[in-house]
């Protein structure tokens, strides 16, 4: 049997055609270009390859409500076309194969928990540090939902003092994570583009605090077994150690489990499946639909 895998993302859309055992047979990548040109061509991949059954991982926010009659919207996006986009119905209809649907980052948490970094985990979390930062979280071996889904890049962080942009550049929020450390807010502090600082410029001992502040919410609220960070800001891997270094520091001695105090650089890891996380996770997904 065919499985079809598909991580709808913001700048591309990645699809997958897999066996039942995971294997990635075929894949594809498209730019994301408004859905009245990107969704013809992405049904037709599929339809061409036969694919039986399908998952979705896609960018958000997304309507996961199994009851709403928006269930697989994407709702409000800054991608205007995109905008209530009724992403699941559309490619459920088109396809005739059972589908099921998720976020990316979920997706990505899902196939690391399972597959990767985090795998013998029941509960993790999957981070990732880009153009955004969003992260999927699994409890029970399962991506959490709950209300609507975790929004972990919009947790609002204390900003160091000699920050010259403590209030960030989100703008729904002062001083959340993704507005003080994603990709464009290391670019924006520093007046040029983030890819071309050296490893020792000071933008990345601030983003290292803030991604440890990052750390310290998640390990205080969810009590997670491990979190997997990613992304193409942790492609400079040193933040790795400077991250877990000040978590257990801002962590003050008041956790003392020893998988975190003497064990961080197996607590905070990379991940394994980079950078096909996401795509993996929804192939994971597409298995598992009914
Ligand atoms: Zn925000």
């Amino acid at each position: 049997m065919k499985i079809g895998a598909l991580e709808a993302g913001g700048t591309k859309m990645v699809m997958g055609i897999f066996d039942e055992e995971g294997h990635l047979l075929e894949d594809k990548r498209i730019p994301t270009r408004p859905p009245a040109e990107t969704i013809p061509e992405m049904i037709g991949f599929f339809q061409e390859k036969g694919i039986e059954k399908l998952g979705i991982g896609t960018f958000g926010p997304v309507d996961l409500r199994p009851d709403s009659p928006d269930f697989g919207t994407i709702t409000a996006t800054p991608k205007l076309d995109w905008r209530n986009y009724p992403l699941y119905t559309v490619l459920r209809e088109a396809l005739s194969v059972p589908c099921t649907f998720d976020t990316d980052v979920n997706a990505a948490a899902l196939a690391e928990c399972r597959l990767g970094a985090a795998r013998g985990c029941e509960n993790a979390v999957y981070v990732t540090v880009g153009t955004g930062i969003g992260a999927g979280i699994c409890v029970g071996g399962k991506p959490v939902h709950g209300l609507m889904h975790p929004e972990v890049g919009h947790m609002l962080l204390k900003p160091n003092p000699r920050d010259p942009m403590p209030q960030g550049f989100c703008p729904y929020h002062e001083s959340c994570l993704e507005g003080l450390a994603s990709g464009p807010a290391i670019s924006k502090r520093a007046g040029r583009d983030a890819g071309n600082l050296p490893d020792d410029d000071p933008a990345f001992t601030l983003e290292a605090e803030y991604l440890a502040q990052m750390c310290v919410n998640l390990i205080m609220v969810l009590s997670p077994e491990k979190i997997v960070i990613g992304g193409g800001v942790l492609e400079r891997e040193f933040l790795l150690d400077r991250i877990r270094k000040e978590t257990v520091r801002l962590l003050g001695g008041y956790i003392q489990a020893p998988e975190i105090t003497a064990r961080v650089d197996s607590y905070i890891v990379l991940p394994e499946l980079y950078p096909i996380s996401g795509l993996i996770g929804a192939w994971l997904l597409g298995r598992d639909a009914q």
